[in-house]
């Protein structure tokens, strides 16, 4: 339902759980945060409403510049701790939060567990984590560009990796996403309110691109990897 990531020299929390909170008004069921935390990276998710996900990051807060953020509205498995976002492979070692449906989960999830991948939700995005562990080729972009091939339906995705923590990744089929361009730092967001506060400089993906965030670049693609230039728009409404 909600998208929000975050690369820069901040740390990562608050900015993902604010831009969070500006997605509210789009409904959601659960909520999670998936952060880099210069070695491995934290996962924290919570049933309910925002406010129960702070709750436990109170507790125990995840430490971080790089991460990505989901408000879910459930569509495959019930609303739970387990199916909430972001969903990280069996190794831990990528994270993803998802926006849409993929249409040919089943087929894919017999395939991985025949293959040995264990599931730890019902949902129908745990299969593109597990996609990136099996078709891991030591580059993440082109690890990502190999996998969505294997997806059909709707997919709106922000992907971190333990293996290149120096990079997020966005891909946009038939989900909106954005980018938000600031200084020394970047954003991922399902919706431009989310990023507001921090940047107006955007850049709208269209079906089938993606992009590819550091600190200091966006690079921008189709998903067969032919570059994308594009104007960058400034946003002058406020929130
Ligand atoms: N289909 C996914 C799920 O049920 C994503 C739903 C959403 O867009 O929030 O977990």
């Amino acid at each position: 339902c909600g998208i929000v990531g975050y690369i820069g020299e901040q740390q990562a929390q608050n900015i993902l759980l604010d831009g969070l909170s500006k997605l509210e008004y789009r409904g959601y069921d659960s909520a999670g945060l998936a952060i880099y935390n210069g070695e491995t990276i934290g996962l924290t998710k919570a049933m309910g409403r925002i406010r129960n996900l702070e709750d436990k990051l109170q507790v125990r807060s995840l430490p971080g510049t790089i991460g990505i953020g989901h408000t879910r509205w459930a569509t495959h498995g019930k609303p739970s701790d387990a199916n909430s976002h972001p969903h990280m492979d069996n190794s831990d070692r990528f994270a993803v939060v998802h926006n849409g449906i993929i249409e040919n989960y089943l087929e894919l999830k017999e395939k991985l567990i025949a293959k040995g991948y264990i599931f730890r939700s019902e949902t129908d995005t745990e299969v593109i984590v597990n996609l990136l562990a099996d078709l891991w080729n030591g580059d993440l972009l082109a690890t990502v560009q190999a996998a969505v091939k294997h997806l059909e339906g709707a997919y709106a995705l922000a992907i971190t990796s333990e293996y290149e923590p120096d990079k997020l990744i966005a891909v946009r089929y038939a989900s909106p996403l954005i980018i938000g361009i600031g200084q020394g730092e970047n954003f991922i967001a399902s919706d431009i309110p989310a990023i507001l506060k921090y940047t107006r400089d955007i850049y709208i993906l269209e079906d089938g691109e993606m992009a590819v965030l550091t600190p200091d670049h966006v690079h921008l693609m189709r998903l067969d990897g032919t570059k994308i230039e594009r104007d960058v728009m400034t946003v002058d409404w406020d929130i």
